[in-house]
């Protein structure tokens, strides 16, 4: 039986998804199935001779391509931000939405989500608090996993920390009120501290944001899969590629954005967008003394300042496209060298660890603003 976590909002596994969906229910009315695949025919390849009805309403892509079937709604999940800076890749399916179960009287949403730490859980966030509040105006929601361990109760916890501004242990401990053996994986428990700290949303402009996909990329990367340069920042050379994604964030308070350029040509290399910030001096060698030049060792100076900055991935890299694990940066103008990347890290002159690492050197590109 599935576990009441709030008022029309449940928690549960397959099987009583299953069971809804075979049986219809007096109790559940809207379904978000969290499973490896969206397709209902993970129901019988998990039970043979388990045959679910559904009519799709329609399937939404990361991109914000929408292919519809009939009776399909307008919300617009996916489009927030133009889909561009998410983790995930722009082509990959990002729900599912159908009428399933007897006599076709349940809703069910499907997002493709596997249980693994390395899982983009944050990117699927959003979509997933639409269905369950719409969900629940209408009546009550089964939010189910295989398991009902730690999909299901991971985005239970994030909903709770949203809506009712909940640090992530204290939503944890919550929902393990309802139900006791809870455990999303520690990936996922990750992803909600870092959710906690944007704020209880997936910000993503934050430094938080930006240092988790840039994360995701160098595992995709280290996996042996090909970056398409569509998951590169767009160059901020070209003015073409700027303006699309740029401009909406430089005009807002007529406020210029800083921009990096090449030292000896004066080519735009990187905006503060493309900044992925670090916290000084937390690498390994932090705890190293010799390198503070101040007399307390135990007071954090300025003096660690980072020569460098790095950035994400930027199309005008194109050791970086060829598939490099690591090489020269060299301006895309005059070929001058700007710095190094390597996909297992770098370590910045103030001691931090950058994983995967996309360094300009500050001693080769100047501050101005575009
Ligand atoms: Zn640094
Ligand atoms: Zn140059």
């Amino acid at each position: 039986m599935p576990y009441r976590v709030r008022e029309n909002l449940f928690i549960g596994n397959i099987s009583d998804a299953a069971e809804v969906l075979q049986k219809g229910s007096a109790e559940i009315t809207h379904i978000l199935s969290v499973l490896s695949s969206v397709s209902i025919s993970f129901f019988s390849e998990w039970r043979s001779g388990l045959v679910i009805p559904t009519k799709e309403i329609k399937k939404v892509y990361v991109g914000g391509s929408d292919s519809r079937g009939v009776g399909s709604g307008s919300e617009d999940a996916s489009g927030r931000d133009g889909g561009l800076k998410s983790s995930l890749s722009p082509e990959k399916l990002l729900y599912s939405l159908e009428y399933a179960g007897k006599d076709l009287k349940m809703v069910r949403m499907a997002v493709p989500l596997r249980d693994m730490e390395s899982e983009d859980l944050l990117d699927y966030l959003d979509v997933c608090f639409d269905f369950i509040d719409q969900s629940r105006k209408e009546g009550p929601v089964l939010v189910h996993c295989f398991a009902g361990v730690s999909r299901s109760a991971a985005i239970i916890t994030a909903y709770l920390m949203r809506t009712e501004h909940l640090s992530q242990e204290d939503a944890l401990e919550s929902l393990r009120q309802s139900c006791e053996f809870v455990c999303p994986n520690d990936g996922f428990l990750d992803q909600l501290k870092m959710f906690e700290e944007m704020g209880f949303k997936v910000d993503h402009a934050s430094p938080i944001y930006k240092r988790f996909r840039l994360k995701v990329l160098g595992e995709l990367y280290n996996r042996g899969e090909k970056i398409e340069s569509s998951r590169f920042g767009a160059d901020p050379g070209l003015s073409t590629e700027i303006s699309s994604e740029v401009e909406v964030t430089s005009n807002v308070g007529n406020i210029c954005t800083p921009a990096y350029r090449c030292k000896k040509c004066r080519r735009v290399v990187a905006v503060q967008e493309n900044v992925v910030d670090h916290f000084p001096g937390e690498g390994e060698t932090s705890f190293d003394w010799h390198k503070r030049k101040s007399g307390n060792p135990f007071i954090k100076s300025d003096e660690t300042e980072c020569s460098s900055i790095f950035v994400e991935p930027l199309r005008w890299m194109t050791a970086v496209k060829e598939g490099a694990m690591e090489g020269k940066l060299s301006c895309a103008h005059c070929e001058a060298r700007l710095g190094y990347f390597n996909w297992s890290g770098i370590q910045c002159s103030c001691g931090s660890w950058i994983t995967p690492a996309f360094q300009l050197h500050k001693s080769r590109v100047d501050i101005s603003t575009v």
